[in-house]
């Protein structure tokens, strides 16, 4: 299969790689986004989607999944494109720049920028007796559509949880959520509208309540000492997400601990590879958005300079260009 060209490649869609996306396509270059999830925004929309973030310049208290938003909305117009699902694995050099492979797609660029924070966001693997047995067990947000008429099962009490709830009642599946604590988590509105589906009937909400085992059909539960029979045609057992820095950890980049060290420009030892955000060395314990954004800035426009040498590396102001 042919690889898929862009001049820039960049490994992770949190913030680091959004801000060194927008600054890379507005230098006039065509961008790809390679991530490992299914949704962008790296730690803020997997870890912490619903608190707010006091730090950010010029966004005072911002939601997190909101500032994901603006960063996206940013890159509207610009050519970006974005490949989520996909954990970056290979890392080979070929002549006029790098190739990524994938477990499926292979990806060509002049330059690569890496942004992979503290490594893929996976999902933690469901630990339940009995998940073996049951034919659909899922462990990260699904498309909605996707499960229209069925029987859910959704099992969390993290911000995805409850967000799957209400998304998948909407396009049509008959949900049932439990959590092994009465509280969930969420941002106030999503909370609400839980609370209006449990009053309102809309879908069942079981919580607190202990997960004994799934089985063929379902699911056994504990609620006020009773035991509980839930039919299930799927269960998503949402319990977070865990980083791994394994897919790329053997890439030769003289790794320190959990770091990249980054040169100026954010240049690592590989010719035309550059690293920004909570894997660069530089910013180190810092492991803020704000650092992020100035090192995506900064190594966005000498991985443009690499690729088209007859761009300058510094880009002028955006106040003074259309
Ligand atoms: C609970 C919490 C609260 C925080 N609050 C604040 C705050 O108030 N202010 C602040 O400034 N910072 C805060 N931070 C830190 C901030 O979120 C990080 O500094 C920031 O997310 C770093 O951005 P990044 O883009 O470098 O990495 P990440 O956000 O980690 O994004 C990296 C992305 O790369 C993807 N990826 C990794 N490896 C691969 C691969 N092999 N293939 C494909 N994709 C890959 C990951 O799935 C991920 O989406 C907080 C962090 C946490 C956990």
């Amino acid at each position: 299969m042919d690889a898929l060209h862009s001049d820039i490649l960049i490994i992770g869609a949190g913030p680091a790689g959004l801000h060194a996306a927008f600054y890379a396509a507005w230098r006039g270059l065509k961008v790809r986004v390679l991530e490992a999830r299914g949704e962008v925004g790296g730690q803020l929309s997997a870890l912490y989607p619903d608190k707010r973030v006091y730090d950010v310049p010029g966004l005072p208290g911002a939601r997190a999944a909101e500032l994901v938003a603006h960063l996206l909305r940013q890159l509207d117009g610009l050519d970006v494109d974005m490949s989520v699902n996909r954990v970056a694995r290979e890392l080979e050099k070929v002549d006029d720049g790098w190739r990524v492979s994938t477990d499926g797609d292979t990806f060509t660029a002049g330059a690569v920028i890496l942004a992979a924070g503290l490594g893929a966001l996976l999902p933690r693997a469901a630990r339940v007796p009995g998940a073996d047995s049951h034919p659909d067990v899922q462990t990260d947000l699904p498309d909605p559509a996707g499960l229209n008429g069925r029987r859910v099962l959704i099992v969390g009490g993290v911000p995805q949880a409850a967000r799957a709830a209400l998304e998948l009642s909407e396009a049509g599946a008959d949900v049932t959520l439990t959590h092994s604590r009465a509280l969930f988590r969420g941002n106030p509105m999503t909370l609400e509208k839980l609370e209006a589906a449990r009053t309102s009937g809309g879908f069942e909400i079981l919580a607190p309540a202990r997960l004994l085992r799934l089985t063929p059909q379902g699911a056994e539960l504990e609620m006020d000492g009773t035991a509980r029979s839930i039919k299930a045609d799927t269960v998503l057992i949402l319990g977070g997400y865990l980083p791994d820095l394994c897919p790329i950890g053997a890439w030769p980049l003289d790794w320190h601990g959990e770091y990249v060290p980054d040169a100026p420009g954010g240049r690592t030892v590989l010719e035309g590879v550059y690293v920004v955000g909570d894997l660069a060395q530089s910013g180190g314990d810092f492991k803020l958005i704000s650092v992020a954004f100035a090192q995506a800035a900064i190594a966005a426009n000498h991985a443009a300079h690499h690729v088209r040498p007859e761009l300058r590396v510094r880009p002028g102001h955006s106040s003074e260009k259309r």
